[in-house]
């Protein structure tokens, strides 16, 4: 462990602070790493409750065969607490799953958390926050925290006939652990980050593989190379050596996709991708592999196996419609039916769920449909209008597509936690003023509208209903630059309602 004073470096001093009871909602990278940062700051009376019964979020969900991180492990992690374990550019998920279990035992984080608990309502009432979860037990708090995480909620597509097929049906959010596809027909709708990853992990196991492919996808040829063990020893004996290397891999992958969304630095990145697709040997797949819009319009898939597992001969792209799912597989629109044994659908998220299903009442019984029901008002990706003393991590309008997850979630946490150091401090409510947040939007969504996400003329789940990216276009450094200062005229601040315990 390195560098944890890190976490409070442009926040403020660690101290002891009176105590207001805090309660965040998700035990992933983002809830884990918010309790690291209240302990940081003194603040033990908090409190994490977790749906489910591990930590990890998404690497504790995601357990297709292949599940990875496409971001390269030496980087996806906390700065202050560099990976030194992984023994390849790219992570596999349980090694994540490991990783972050680990954390939230090495920095104390366990101890916080309440598992098989979820939130269903969070209202605010005389100044503070009642929480109700799935048993009906009341929780409150004078600070809420949503760190849910953002690609959480499966999307299921409405396939006529879904339930009518005979076999299983696994989407890769929610894999069946106990599924073999041993020798089976499989068929795999969608051909996404995920679909990827199944793709190369399984081609050599399954009898024949279908891939159903909407739309084609680019794909940027990343190969998984094992990391010099000398390079990986001296990261493991030497703080100084594990933070170059965190360094090393954040600066690679910076170069190689900071500029995507601005359609920056882009003609190696395309070269590079133009130049996998050739090896596709044969010209009809090859055709069908050609995707009609520009690199990075839709989030980049990133492998440096897929298009060796796409020419395999016991795989099929189907670029048909499909019509329908029958008991013995799936109807295509031309009239063909594609006998299958297992489906899988990796047909991705809900990506504008954010804190959903989840109902927050805030001030004048305003609820986050009325604030969400035009666009996703908010402030910083951070905070809510009408919502006092609620904080996101992650929320809508983050970056993302060319910047780590991680990094996000570092400057968001020490975002929030001036915000709740102010809280606490003064003891005051806070919430952030209507014409701020409505800037805040306003201005991300014009931004976004000058990149490739939406001039590019494809679909992602990077688009809202009205096809609008929800992801804000900023590089890590315009992130930081944003979030350096909390602008505390931008919120309404006014002493709390209720007394609290020192
Ligand atoms: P995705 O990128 O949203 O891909 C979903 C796929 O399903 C697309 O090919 C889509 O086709 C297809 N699809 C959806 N509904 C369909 C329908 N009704 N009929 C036919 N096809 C349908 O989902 P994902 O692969 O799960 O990835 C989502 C995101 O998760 C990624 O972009 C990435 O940010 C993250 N992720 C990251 C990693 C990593 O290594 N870090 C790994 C996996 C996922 P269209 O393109 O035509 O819509």
């Amino acid at each position: 462990m390195v560098r944890a004073e890190t976490a409070t470096q442009n926040t403020m001093k660690v101290r002891k602070m009176a105590s207001k009871h805090i309660i965040i909602i998700g035990a992933g990278a983002a809830g884990i790493r918010m309790g690291i940062q209240l302990r940081e700051m003194g603040i033990t009376s908090f409190q994490i409750v977790e749906k489910d019964d591990s930590v990890g979020g998404t690497w504790r969900d995601n357990t297709y065969p292949g599940v990875a991180c496409d971001v390269p492990a030496q980087y996806y992690c906390y700065p202050f607490a560099p990976n030194t374990t992984v023994k390849n550019t790219f992570a596999t998920g349980s090694q994540l799953w490991d990783y972050f279990q680990d954390i939230a035992t090495r920095f104390e984080i366990d101890g916080h958390i309440r598992f098989g608990v979820e939130v269903t309502d969070a209202e605010w009432v005389a100044g503070r926050w009642k929480l109700t979860t799935t048993d009906g037990e009341i929780l409150h708090a004078d600070i809420v925290i949503g760190a849910v995480g953002r690609l959480r909620v499966p999307h299921y597509p409405v396939i006529e006939g879904l339930d009518d097929f005979g076999g299983p049906v696994v989407h890769s959010a929610r894999w069946d652990k106990n599924l073999s596809l041993e020798g089976k027909r499989v068929g795999v709708i969608g051909n996404g980050s995920s679909a990827v990853q199944i793709i190369s992990a399984t081609v050599d196991s399954v009898g024949h593989l279908d891939v159903y492919q909407r739309t084609a996808q680019w794909v940027y040829p990343w190969k998984n190379k094992e990391i010099d063990p000398e390079e990986l020893e001296r990261a493991r004996t030497s703080d100084s050596e594990a933070i170059r290397a965190y360094d090393r891999a954040r600066d690679t992958f910076r170069a190689l996709f900071e500029g995507i969304a601005a359609g920056a630095d882009a003609e190696k990145r395309n070269a590079a991708c133009v130049d996998a697709l050739n090896s596709v040997k044969d010209p009809v797949l090859r055709a069908k592999l050609t995707p009609d819009y520009p690199v990075g319009c839709k989030r980049l898939v990133v492998s440096g196996t897929f298009y060796d597992a796409i020419q395999r001969p016991n795989v099929s792209v189907v670029t048909e419609r499909i019509a329908r799912v029958e008991r013995e597989g799936i109807r295509m629109a031309d009239g063909a039916l594609r006998p299958l044994d297992i489906i899988v659908l990796a047909t991705g998220f809900h990506a504008d769920s954010y804190l959903r299903p989840m109902r927050v009442t805030g001030e004048d019984g305003m609820t986050l449909d009325d604030i969400w029901s035009d666009v996703f008002l908010n402030y910083n990706s951070i905070a809510l209008p009408f919502m006092p003393n609620f904080f996101m991590v992650n929320g809508p309008f983050s970056p993302g597509g060319s910047i780590s997850i991680i990094e996000i979630i570092e400057t968001h946490v020490n975002y929030v936690a001036r915000l709740i150091d102010r809280v606490v401090r003064d003891h005051v409510e806070i919430a952030p003023k209507i014409e701020r947040s409505e800037k805040f939007v306003h201005d991300a969504r014009e931004r976004a509208k000058k990149t490739i996400w939406y001039t590019g003329g494809c679909s992602s789940w990077y688009l809202d209903a009205n096809g609008v990216p929800l992801v804000n276009p900023l590089t890590s450094t315009q992130l930081e630059e944003l979030m350096r200062d909390v602008v505390f005229s931008d919120f309404n601040v006014r002493p709390a309602q209720v007394e609290v315990a020192t």
